[in-house]
């Protein structure tokens, strides 16, 4: 297999499924130009002083923040932030593309967008996160707007984070729940909101696995990333009687062939910050970890972690991507090839922005909904979506990914038209 440069595969993975659906589609050049560039690309430098409580003295650093608004042909902006030391503009671009295209396959009324700052939020006081976060907002409050473009939690970014935002934007605006989602519910968030990518992962899972004759059941389970997503689809997927026999952080993983306690895991990692050490486990490394014989793989992490040095040693049946690009597009051919079944990003972790279409819904209303409504609707929609995909893929003979991929793109292509771009 050829090698991968890993500071561009997601814009060549993003590429590259894009060429595909793109010929499917019969698109003019101009057409395919207009798709694949930006509205705006906004950076800004924030200076902070980031290891003195009160910002006042302490070596002063210059963060880099992001903004890509990619395309709003069928609603406001929308995405996530992102706060991890490997943000790059190459990588916001990608993943701002990715929302427009899963916004448009879960017909939810918003454009695409991403942004985030290149730092390890681990290691800053919340003092000196709470000050960046502000700054960033100050500097970027031009480009949100409750109808432009709304903001939500990514990698290293959490309702806190989303509640900083609110409290700064409101200062300039009056209180204004609607300019973010994943917010903490008491100040507007969503009932359910944060278990929502995980649960709709949980969802398609058990739905895609009984569809292939693999029992739910028992099934042997193992998910990289025990972030928000990777916690609340190993939390689902065991509630559903599955074995989770596997879990990794961004440090080490753990196994143990019965099946580990998941809530135990929890409170473990939320007490030392690691999985490493948890009661009742072995200790596995991440590399070692996606190539364990199982029936359902989960990546829910970054990207890129399967490739083309490990596509070839996965063992398991079924691949559900809850992180966004997890799989470089090299590795997704021969996982195809190999027949295993993958469930693309655009698609598995869309219950994430679509439950944030939910919770900004409910905030223009001023009006909450229940729990309950709110899993009916998020578990309905992703049913659908999943079954116009399943039956797309089924006519033209392709993948899952290629169909969804051809859905959101004529639905983005189609309202570009209608508007004139
Ligand atoms: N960051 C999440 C994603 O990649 C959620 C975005 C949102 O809710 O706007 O889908």
């Amino acid at each position: 297999m050829p090698t991968e440069h890993k500071h561009c595969q997601c814009q060549e993975t993003q590429n590259h499924f894009l060429e595909r659906a793109f010929e499917s589609l019969q698109l003019e050049n101009a057409q395919r130009e207009l798709l694949l560039s930006a509205f705006r690309e906004t950076t800004v430098s924030i200076p902070l002083r980031p290891h003195r409580t009160d910002d006042d003295g302490g070596e002063l650093h210059t963060y880099t923040g992001y903004r890509v608004q990619h395309n709003h042909a069928r609603g406001p902006f929308k995405g996530g932030l992102r706060f991890h030391q490997s943000v790059n503009m190459g990588e916001i671009r990608a993943l701002a593309q990715l929302m427009t295209w899963k916004t448009a396959l879960v017909n939810v009324p918003f454009g695409g967008a991403k942004g985030g700052i290149a730092v390890d939020p681990n290691q800053l006081s919340q003092y000196a996160l709470e000050t960046l976060t502000k700054r960033f907002v100050q500097k970027m409050g031009l480009v949100f707007g409750v109808h432009h473009d709304i903001p939500a939690p990514d990698v290293g970014t959490n309702p806190q984070v989303m509640a900083w935002i609110l409290e700064e934007y409101s200062k300039t605006h009056g209180y204004t729940p609607a300019i973010v989602t994943g917010k903490p519910i008491e100040l507007g968030g969503s009932a359910g909101r944060l278990e929502a990518t995980g649960r709709g992962v949980a969802y398609l899972t058990g739905k895609i696995a009984s569809e292939m004759a693999l029992p739910i059941k028992d099934a042997a389970v193992v998910i990289q990333g025990f972030g928000n997503v990777g916690f609340h689809t190993a939390q689902h997927l065991a509630a559903m009687g599955a074995r989770v026999i596997a879990l990794s952080d961004a440090h080490n993983g753990v196994i143990c062939e019965t099946g580990i306690d998941i809530e135990q895991a929890h409170h473990y990692v939320t007490k030392t910050g690691w999985l490493e050490g948890l009661p009742g486990t072995e200790s596995i490394n991440n590399a070692e970890l996606l190539e364990l014989s199982c029936d359902i793989l989960i990546p829910a992490a970054i990207e890129a972690t399967i490739n083309c040095d490990n596509a070839d040693a996965i063992q398991a049946r079924l691949v559900v991507e809850a992180a966004n690009m997890p799989i470089t597009h090299l590795a997704d051919t021969t996982l195809c090839e190999r027949g295993i079944m993958v469930v693309p990003d655009l698609l598995a972790n869309a219950g994430g922005v679509l439950t944030s279409y939910y919770e900004w819904v409910q905030n223009l209303q001023e009006f909450p909904w229940e729990y309950d409504t709110v899993m009916l609707r998020l578990e309905q929609r992703l049913g659908q979506v999943y079954q116009q995909v399943h039956d797309l893929a089924k006519q033209g003979n392709t993948d899952l990914r290629t169909a969804a991929y051809e859905l959101a793109i004529g639905r983005v292509n189609q309202a570009m038209a209608l508007r004139g771009f």
